[in-house]
């Protein structure tokens, strides 16, 4: 028996598809939308289609952005020869929350999980190596310090030793499996001078 309408059933279950969201949470939140004023509603799907369509990749660190270049890329203060790779977008916002790093970042979008398998190149790692033939003193590998994290530290700075550019990762005491964003501040900056050569 269908519990409720057609219409109801098919909020839930978008809903419901979303990270996070229980079938509960998406009852709720379904029968919240329904009783939510019509331009309130049209707003929230109008913001959602645009961001949709107007968010791309920055040309050079692939963070997702809606400029051609995101605003760290673009800004001529920061450090272009310093790169800190991180594994998302999410990731780069809690370094750039620090307000202490000021060199650039590359987006992974991911990390190499075998299990998954999810490879190398499935992840922003040619494009990696493409913005080394520039001019960069030093690649500070940033992804989590989970399995996926750590395999993918390793199979970069392997990549990279050969280049003879500077290879670093961030100091354990983040963590272990802990995602980037929810770490402090000072956990982060600390990993951060703590990174070692690898
Ligand atoms: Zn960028």
């Amino acid at each position: 028996m269908e519990l409720y309408s057609g219409y109801i059933n098919q909020l839930i279950e978008e809903l419901a598809a979303l990270p996070g969201i229980g079938n509960k949470s998406a009852q709720r939140l379904a029968f919240h939308l329904i009783n939510m004023p019509q331009d309130k509603v049209n707003r929230l799907a109008k913001v959602m289609m645009e961001a949709k369509a107007n968010i791309c990749y920055c040309k050079e660190c692939y963070t997702l952005t809606d400029r051609e270049i995101c605003p760290v890329c673009a800004n001529r203060n920061r450090n272009h020869k310093l790169i800190m790779v991180v594994e998302n977008t999410r990731d780069l916002a809690a370094y750039e929350k620090t307000q202490k790093y000021d060199g650039v970042y590359h987006v992974l979008h991911g990390a190499i999980s075998p299990m998954l398998g999810i490879g190398p190149g499935d992840i922003k790692l040619k494009e990696l190596m493409e913005r080394l033939s520039g001019d960069v003193e030093e690649v500070i590998i940033a992804t989590n310090s989970s399995l996926e994290g750590e395999t993918t530290a390793m199979y970069i700075g392997k990549l990279i030793k050969p280049t003879g550019i500077k290879v670093t990762r961030i100091a354990s005491g983040v963590p272990v499996g802990g995602d980037l964003e929810y770490i402090d501040e000072v956990t982060l900056l600390r990993a951060l001078e703590g990174r070692t050569e690898i």
